[in-house]
């Protein structure tokens, strides 16, 4: 397929590089980021679009990604796809599907979960929202990028899914790094800790396969000085953008929203930006009941 990828970063740089290896005829645009391997570079948003069968972007935030669909909408080719891969607010995605849809355009958001490791091995999980047409065409590209894609539902449901999977990871986060911090202030081991939760029914993701514990459970961003992994600042994105659509929504969240504004307190006014989000653990550590 011919394939304009636009956002070249940590994430984009290392998906079009997967697709130019597998033999697609890739060409991407960023305004900063060096071409990765095998992508021919453009000089505009717009000229990446000029008979693309798919349309790719990876970027910061909805209010770029809409900057960028006015600017490429335009320039693709009748029944391409534009295969939006950010993570946004549900209101952006619904928007910028719209817009596609009356150019005779078809439209996908398709945030994904993974991470940067994820993007470099092709294992990322895409989550879909859009049109079963839109979805089939552009399939072939999640296979390579990825080692799962689920169709969620109509435009938005992606994202959708997205925030309401992160809000979840956030706020177990949270609850297991408290529980750690309260089992030190009672004299438990932290291994025993785990041994017993992680089978029993206080497990979670976050216990068991991301342990916020130096040298407890499977390696983690904790065994490497909390260097992400999944930075607090990334994390603290998901969850605002959980909250906007609570807001938006009229849905009752108190975790998200608590959440949110410890890892806010987190990033903003402690040591947090820069670290791995389960390095709420030591901050938890460092801190007395108020
Ligand atoms: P990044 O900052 O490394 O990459 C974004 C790229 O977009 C940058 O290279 C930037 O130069 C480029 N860009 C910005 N405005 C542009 C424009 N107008 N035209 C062209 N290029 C433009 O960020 P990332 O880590 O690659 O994340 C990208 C998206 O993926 C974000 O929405 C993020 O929330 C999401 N995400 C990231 C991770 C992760 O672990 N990094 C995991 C899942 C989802």
């Amino acid at each position: 397929m011919k394939v304009g990828f636009i956002g070249l970063g940590n994430m984009g740089g290392p998906m079009a590089a997967n697709l130019a290896r597998e033999g697609h005829e890739v060409t991407g645009f960023d305004l900063a980021a060096p071409m990765p391997e095998g992508v021919r570079k453009a000089a505009s948003a717009a000229e990446t679009a000029q008979g693309a069968d798919v349309v790719i972007t990876m970027l910061p935030n909805g209010a770029i990604l809409r900057a960028v669909a006015a600017e490429v909408i335009p320039a693709m080719a009748p029944g391409a796809v534009l295969c939006d891969c950010s993570t946004v607010d549900v209101e952006s995605a619904r928007a910028v599907a719209e817009q596609a849809a009356a150019a005779g355009l078809g439209a996908l958001d398709a945030p994904v979960s993974g991470g940067v490791g994820g993007a470099t091995n092709g294992t990322l999980t895409f989550m879909v929202g859009g049109s079963a047409e839109a979805f089939d065409k552009v399939k072939p590209l999640f296979d390579i990028m990825g080692q799962k894609a689920v169709h969620c539902g109509d435009a938005g449901a992606g994202q959708a899914a997205k925030i309401c999977n992160n809000m979840i990871l956030g706020v177990t986060m949270i609850a297991t790094c408290e529980a750690f911090a309260l089992a030190d202030k009672l004299g438990l081991d932290r291994q025993k800790m785990f041994d017993v939760v992680s089978t029993s029914s206080g497990y979670s993701w976050t216990m068991n396969a991301y342990c916020p514990a130096p040298g407890v459970g499977p390696a983690s961003p904790a065994d490497n000085d909390y260097k992400p992994g999944f930075a607090a600042e990334l994390m603290l994105k998901d969850l605002r953008l959980s909250q906007q659509a609570a807001e938006a929504a009229d849905a009752d969240t108190p975790m998200g929203q608590l959440a949110a504004a410890l890892y806010t307190q987190f990033v903003e006014t402690e040591d947090g930006r820069g670290m791995d989000f389960s390095a709420m653990l030591p901050r938890f550590e460092k801190r007395h009941r108020s």
